[in-house]
């Protein structure tokens, strides 16, 4: 079986992106990884904290490992957003193969401190595990806002992103480039969409040199992710998507069978939902919609 840094390589190679699915249950987990191996794309998952809380991080790893062993398939864990070194070191002992450790809300200098610190601590326990550092400001909250935080001042430059890359030794960076987390109600109607900052994402990789992930993918317009991938985003975040959907089919199925109390009569309207989402999205980052027309 491949390990994550190969496939991020592979998939550079190719100029396409990982996808990164969150998850909190065995709904999502199952609509993911039904979609990964239909299109036949590896995938990461992801679980930040409060995901990992809920599920148990040891429990989450021994299935994920199994499906990657049952079924030889390139899927992989990543611990989302960890803001401690004992949250960290609890992931990497259970098996994540990445982690993203965001102390991004700290001044940069700090932030800088604490993640070089966080990768010795980190590949001390697994020299294999992928630790993502963040900087500039997304926004908290994989959820429907109201209003949109004004993040224009908080972008990543070029030059931080060098600094960061060289002071900590992270191997993934994740910026800050006109993405957010969380999308806008008029974005979860369709009626508006997130923009990216293309020429911004190919300077930073250029001085940052090392593979990048795109947080908050949510919401944001297709062309925008084709061009943020040309320009060298590695992997792409897509939660509250999922989360919409999830409730969706739920909602549904709940409404569509108002007697039925059998959860695996009821869920795979969710995982149908999820599932939809997934597909569309990995057929984008893995630039597959030509072999979806058949041509
Ligand atoms: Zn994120």
């Amino acid at each position: 079986m491949t390990s994550l840094p190969d496939v991020l390589r592979d998939t550079q190679q190719s100029g396409h992106a990982i996808g990164h699915f969150n998850i909190s249950d065995l709904v999502l987990l199952k609509a993911v990884f039904t979609a990964a191996r239909e299109l036949n794309v590896p995938v990461l998952v992801g679980l930040s904290e409060g995901e990992r809380e809920f599920v148990g991080a040891r429990q989450i790893a021994a299935f994920v490992r199994n499906l990657r062993d049952e079924f030889d398939f390139p899927i992989f864990l990543n611990a989302d957003h960890t803001h401690s070194l004992a949250k960290g070191m609890e992931a990497a002992k259970a098996g994540f193969d990445s982690i993203v450790f965001d102390l991004s809300a700290l001044p940069f200098e700090e932030n800088v401190r604490q993640t070089k610190q966080a990768v010795e601590a980190l590949k001390a326990i697994n020299p294999c595990m992928l630790v993502e550092g963040e900087i500039g400001d997304i926004g908290t909250g994989s959820e429907i806002h109201e209003t949109s935080p004004d993040l224009s001042k908080s972008l990543s430059n070029p030059a931080e992103a060098r600094q960061f890359v060289e002071s900590t030794g992270v191997d993934i960076l994740a910026p800050a480039v006109g993405n957010m987390h969380g999308m806008l109600k008029s974005m979860v109607d369709g009626e508006t969409k997130k923009r990216l900052q293309i020429e911004r994402i190919a300077a930073i990789k250029r001085a940052a040199g090392i593979f990048l992930t795109l947080h908050g993918g949510s919401g944001t317009d297709d062309e925008d992710l084709r061009k943020a991938i040309a320009a060298g985003i590695n992997i792409v975040h897509i939660n509250t998507e999922l989360r919409v959907a999830w409730r969706h089919g739920l909602e549904e199925a709940l409404a569509k069978h108002p007697d039925e109390v059998v959860p695996y009569k009821i869920l795979p309207s969710a995982v149908d939902a999820v599932k939809r989402v997934v597909v569309e999205r990995l057929k984008l980052f893995n630039d597959k919609h030509h072999f979806a027309q058949g041509t």
